[in-house]
């Protein structure tokens, strides 16, 4: 079959800029399309922080292109440069007025103005080199005017003739909401007619409602996320729009990037395993522990986590179990995050209780998370909602026994261990409730004490394959359901 041609709009591309699985999506994307020989362009800022990051090479053809919104006109240039050795070429958008900033996303007063002209510079680069995009497929709110702008302002070019648009939500807490008066800013002035109208007469413009109402097909990244988000425990205000595009909503889970977590070649852990010899695995045990002063005890189970303190992790479920649960059981805890004061107040109080079996560090730490990762035989997530979540299947991979709650991805990446026939791999609880979490953690307590059990629930875990081979397969069969033929 033909390869397609595949623009990829985002406002965070790893390794360049990063504040979440954003990022580690649109890489990895853009890296497997372009090994599967599809022509993908992934358009980005140029913000400050990518500077020195990478060799740029400025695109001839697009050097200080004027750009009218509002009164206003930005100058704007493209210069690319290789995500990867022999990966695809990113293609960052220079606007010093707008990306020269200390961070990627900001709190000032152009914010909309700055993703608006990203999203306008990608088409508008396809057009001034006349390369014309099958699909162009853009992430959350920072792109989600990119399916008006097809219908509107750039309906006139033939070359956007067959092009077709995916939007897909990383995060549906995240809307792009700005005030009505911002649409001459947006282009968008003169096609009123086009946005939804109960919004505009409230005196507001909604990007990702706006993505969602005119994008030809949306995703998400599960399943699970992709049904709950209909619902109104999740949908964020959102949930009867996307009933009514159900039909156009898939869910496809996000891919793990195996060359970075890897625990046969992890260059971050001290002692690489696998899963025909797990020796390093206890190895890597004894290391988390000395690296915190706790006791090393084979038998005592590691439990670890690797989370942003914030509400959506859930983390408030511990007070009430952990403290009972830490007397009676001889256990060990790690946890590696940083967020929200009180939880960070919370898990220091803690490891000062229980100094011998829990240990905190506040911050962010890859080489620890890695670590964590390998040493512990059981990985916490007890999210209150997970659009997709990586952590937890990372732990299979390196041996680490996810306990979740059954929600979004969790849900659709953790099978539920069945002591019968000896399947599945890991534990879930369904209930947003301190005494669900502590049944699922009596279970696992109870599995790890009958050593077959638990020899075979960690092999079920190691055997699983969450690599982007598989998910680009989705993306790309989807792609091709919505361009029309030659
Ligand atoms: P979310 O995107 O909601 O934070 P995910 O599980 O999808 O959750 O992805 C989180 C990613 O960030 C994982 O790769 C995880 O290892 C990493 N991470 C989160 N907090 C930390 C931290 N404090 N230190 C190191 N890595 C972290």
């Amino acid at each position: 079959m033909d390869p397609l041609k595949i623009a990829l709009v985002s406002s965070e591309v790893a390794p360049y800029a990063k504040t979440g699985g954003l990022a580690d999506v649109s890489a990895a994307l853009a890296r497997y399309l372009h090994r599967k020989r599809h022509d993908v362009r992934l358009f980005m800022p140029l913000y400050r922080r990518v500077r020195g990051q990478v060799d740029l090479e400025p695109v001839a053809v697009l050097q200080d292109i004027p750009m009218k919104m509002g009164e206003r006109t930005y100058w704007y240039s493209i210069s690319t440069g290789r995500l990867s050795k022999g990966g695809p070429l990113v293609w960052f958008v220079r606007c010093p007025e707008l990306f020269d900033r200390e961070g990627i996303y900001t709190q000032d007063q152009d914010e909309h103005v700055r993703f608006a002209l990203l999203s306008r510079a990608a088409l508008e680069s396809c057009q001034w080199t006349q390369w014309a995009p099958d699909i162009v497929h853009c992430n959350d709110w920072h792109t989600g005017l990119i399916p008006l702008y097809l219908r509107t302002l750039y309906a006139w070019d033939k070359l956007f003739a067959r092009t077709r648009t995916v939007l897909t939500i990383h995060n549906i807490g995240y809307q792009g909401v700005v005030g009505a008066d911002a649409l001459k800013e947006l282009s968008l002035e003169g096609e009123r007619r086009f946005l939804y109208q109960e919004d505009l007469n409230e005196g507001r413009v909604n990007f990702l409602k706006t993505g969602i109402l005119y994008a030809n097909a949306l995703t998400t990244v599960s399943r699970t996320y992709a049904r709950e988000i209909q619902g109104d425990e999740h949908g964020m205000g959102l949930q009867a729009l996307l009933r009514q595009r159900a039909d156009s909503l898939f869910g496809i889970v996000n891919g793990v990037d195996y060359d970075e977590w890897n625990p046969r070649k992890d260059a971050l852990i001290p002692e690489p395993f696998h899963a025909r010899d797990l020796r390093g695995k206890d190895l890597n045990k004894k290391a988390l522990c000395e690296r915190f002063n706790l006791p090393f005890d084979a038998r005592a189970p590691l439990l670890g986590v690797v989370s942003r303190l914030t509400v959506q992790k859930g983390l408030e479920l511990l007070p009430d179990i952990l403290p009972v649960l830490l007397h009676k059981v001889d256990l060990r805890l790690v946890v590696l995050g940083s967020g929200d004061e009180r939880y960070e107040n919370y898990f220091r109080w803690l490891s000062g209780a229980f100094p011998k079996k829990v240990a905190f560090q506040s911050g962010f730490d890859n080489a620890l998370a890695h670590l964590i990762e390998a040493g512990s035989d059981m990985f916490l997530m007890p999210s209150r909602y997970e659009p997709c979540g990586l952590n937890q299947m990372y732990s299979q991979r390196y041996g680490s026994v996810p306990i979740v709650r059954r929600t979004g991805g969790l849900a659709d990446t953790v099978s539920p261990w069945n002591a019968a026939d000896g399947t599945g791999t890991g534990f879930l609880f369904d209930e947003f409730k301190p005494e669900a979490l502590l049944g699922a953690l009596e279970r696992a307590l109870e599995t790890w004490r009958d050593e077959g059990a638990w020899a075979r629930l960690v092999q079920n875990g190691m055997a699983q394959d969450f690599s982007w081979e598989s998910r680009v397969d989705e993306y790309v069969a989807l792609y091709r359901k919505l361009t029309p033929p030659r």
